[in-house]
């Protein structure tokens, strides 16, 4: 489209929640634009969370949270099915170390219940230590939450955003927005990228939400960036881990958790620390050593295993104990803010939200008929075949039997598709994200050149 089209609506945000949006909206005869301010989709909050895919059992009940979480994880998670996005249904054990704790799991229970979850069980002490046999002593009780899985918010964010555009959404990055115009018919988005003109706009800006807030003349919150920093742990620590370990939930969330990933290593954390400098996603000495102690405590063989990795992901809490998720028909603008700690799993259900609140807002809306299929999306979890494991695939395409990174046992075939693909990478961090290629214990010592070069044969 040229720079004069003016865009049905604008999503500002190519997050997981504004991927989820402009996908649900692009299914609409509506035209859409998907504006983001880095080069990649999915390169903010959306790409360092623990990748939970939670059932919403510890939700407030009666929030908005609570009502997204838990149909976001249902939507999700037939979406997985059909696109291909890895999920692990491992469960989870919430487990109490304290009295005070044991005493608080009936009420946590209950809690589940009015969340519309009804699978958790309280376990005894034998019973917690049968489920995760590597527990540290002193393990008082337990909670089952059998649905809680394990997925990739990488392919999650990636997949709901080829969708949009396969569905003719304008993916537009590199469009930081600076200002917005509210005119008569049209708002005008003033971008690095050029003018984008939309008569609504969406605000999925994650931590940057309550900015573009102010530009459409609103103060009515504030983001405190909360820092979350988590280790890995190589892959011979995931028997260690065989379903996710919680702590008794805070006030200050969700607290320290150990959990598998679906690459086949363990994790342990993350931190909740408020920032007062911006966003800042660095790891500090201080989370080390502090999610290390935890560790020591929870799961004391998990220590004799190495760290692999390390990193951060900063939530956009918010003044306020829910989502901020408001239209404002006048201005033709709807703000989706303080997506916090819940927001891959909720993001198919915000999109629908969104859809539904711009619809009671007079926007109209038609299915558009003859839409494309979901995206078939590259595998990258170990619970299913990978290319280098598929002799028929290696026969018919013998550059999926040449390994580039050993590590992660990534091939030739997998880092051209992502360069093929209906959203390719901008960077070789995008390209991580979609292969898993660097992402191993050598952190692409190893790979890296080879990996550059192959990269830029294709760009
Ligand atoms: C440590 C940690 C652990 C978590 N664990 C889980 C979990 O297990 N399960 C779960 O469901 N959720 C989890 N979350 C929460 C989840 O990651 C977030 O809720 C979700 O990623 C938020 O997505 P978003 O699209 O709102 O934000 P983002 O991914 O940050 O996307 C916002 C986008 O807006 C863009 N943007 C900002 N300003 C502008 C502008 N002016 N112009 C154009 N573009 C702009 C940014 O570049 C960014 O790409 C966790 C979060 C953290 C930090």
């Amino acid at each position: 489209m040229s720079a004069a089209t003016t865009y049905d609506v604008a999503v500002v945000g190519a997050g997981v929640v504004g991927a989820a949006i402009a996908r649900e909206l692009s299914g609409h005869d509506l035209t859409v634009a998907l504006v983001e301010a880095r080069e990649d989709v999915g390169d903010g909050t959306s790409k360092a969370n623990t990748a939970i895919l939670h059932t919403g059992f510890d939700a407030t009940p009666g929030t908005l949270e609570s009502r997204l979480v838990r149909d976001g994880f249902h939507l999700l998670s037939r979406y997985a099915e059909r696109t291909g996005i890895p999920v692990e249904r491992t469960g989870a054990l919430l487990v109490a170390w304290t009295t005070e704790e044991l005493a608080a799991l009936p009420e946590l229970r209950a809690k589940a219940i009015r969340n519309g979850y009804r699978e958790c069980v309280i376990v005894d002490t034998a019973e917690v230590y049968r489920q995760v046999p590597a527990l540290g002593p002193g393990a008082l009780g337990g909670l089952t939450v059998p649905d809680e899985s394990i997925t990739c918010t990488w392919t999650a964010t990636l997949a709901l955003a080829t969708d949009a555009v396969r569905r003719g959404a304008a993916l537009l990055t590199r469009h930081s927005v600076g200002s917005a115009r509210v005119g008569e018919h049209a708002t005008v988005l003033a971008t690095t990228g050029g003018e984008v003109r939309a008569r609504w706009v969406v605000n999925a800006a994650g931590l940057a939400g309550a900015e573009l807030d102010r530009m459409f003349g609103y103060g009515r919150f504030t983001v405190t960036p909360r820092r979350g920093e988590l280790l890995v742990f190589d892959k011979l620590a995931r028997p260690l881990a065989p379903r996710i370990v919680l702590p008794v939930p805070s006030s200050r969330g969700k607290g320290v958790l150990i959990s598998p990933t679906i690459y086949g290593n363990v994790m342990l954390g993350p931190t909740s620390e408020d920032l007062t400098g911006g966003p800042d996603t660095a790891t500090s000495e201080r989370g080390v050593e502090f999610l290390l102690g935890k560790g020591r405590a929870l799961m004391p063989t998990l220590l004799d295993e190495e760290v692999t990795a390390s990193y951060a992901g900063v939530r956009a809490a918010i003044d306020r104990p829910d989502y901020l998720v408001e239209a404002d028909p006048a201005r033709r603008y709807v703000l989706v803010g303080g997506i916090r700690s819940t927001g891959l799993t909720a993001s198919m259900a915000i999109g629908e939200h969104v859809r539904d609140l711009l619809a009671g807002a007079g926007l109209p809306l038609r299915p558009r008929r003859g839409l494309p299929p979901p995206p078939a999306m590259p595998n990258l979890g170990e619970a299913s075949t990978r290319p280098y494991q598929d002799a028929d695939r290696i026969d018919a395409d013998p550059a999926y039997g040449r390994l580039v990174c050993f590590c992660e046992r990534v091939t030739e075939g997998e880092i051209r598709d992502a360069y093929a693909a209906t959203i390719p990478p901008a960077t070789l961090g995008g390209l991580r994200r979609r292969t898993r290629a660097m992402n191993g214990r050598c952190q692409g010592f190893y790979c890296a050149a080879r990996v550059a070069e192959l990269a830029g044969g294709h760009r």
